[in-house]
């Protein structure tokens, strides 16, 4: 018997619907989360690509920062695209002043590393963890990441666009995080990918 997962979308802001449509394709059962409690029924959660400093301040406006925090902590599985990459760092370069993150990957993440060079592009992205042909990989004022400690898998490095080879996917055990946006381009690997992980961590408890 396969187990249907339910994941929660972080609905404060960004393209909630895309990622919606995306894991359902992979066999999930979405849900919206804007409240704490919302957070309790949840077997993984998704942080949609948008605006981190915006997402940040809703966050804690809506009482979510802290039981975000402590669910993941807590093993909760989840899965960041751009923004939700930002938010899912446990370091930031070029934040907001106090810009804050939920945390948990032991990353340093480079806010609109990309940006300053060129808004948006497009590149191949080799993720062999997640099988099949590169990705093509759509960055839109997107960061990188600038380093990873000993825990932290690099699932793929950008191989085309303004600055080849920084790491622009990654895991932690539970956690995982691409600097680009795979639920826009309908090819939804990245997210079968995270619901089999969500899908493992739900048989193991
Ligand atoms: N630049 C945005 C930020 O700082 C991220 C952009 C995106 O999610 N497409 O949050």
């Amino acid at each position: 018997m396969t187990t249907v997962p339910t994941i929660g979308i972080l609905a404060l802001q960004g393209d909630v619907r895309e990622h919606a449509r995306a894991l359902e394709s992979a066999g999930a059962r979405t849900v919206r989360v804007r409240r704490p409690e919302e957070l309790e029924r949840i077997d993984g959660l998704v942080i949609p690509g948008g605006e981190s400093t915006t997402m940040i301040k809703l966050a804690a406006v809506f009482d979510l920062l802290e039981p975000l925090r402590k669910r993941i902590e807590g093993g909760l599985p989840a899965y960041g695209s751009c923004a939700g990459m930002i938010m899912l760092a446990d370091r930031i370069e070029d934040g907001v002043t106090g810009q804050q993150t939920i945390g948990g990957i032991d990353m340093t993440v480079r806010r609109n590393a990309f940006g300053r060079q060129v808004d948006s592009f497009e590149s191949p992205v080799p993720m062999p963890e997640v099988g099949g042909a590169p990705f093509h990989a759509v960055f839109i004022r997107a960061p990188w990441v600038e380093s990873v400690g000993d825990g932290v898998q690099v699932l793929g490095r950008a191989e085309g666009g303004p600055e080849v080879d920084r790491i622009v996917a990654v895991r932690q055990g539970r956690l995982m995080a691409t600097a680009f946006h795979p639920e826009l381009t309908g090819d939804h690997r990245v997210h079968h990918y995270f619901a089999d992980l969500v899908r493992r961590a739900t048989e193991e408890e």
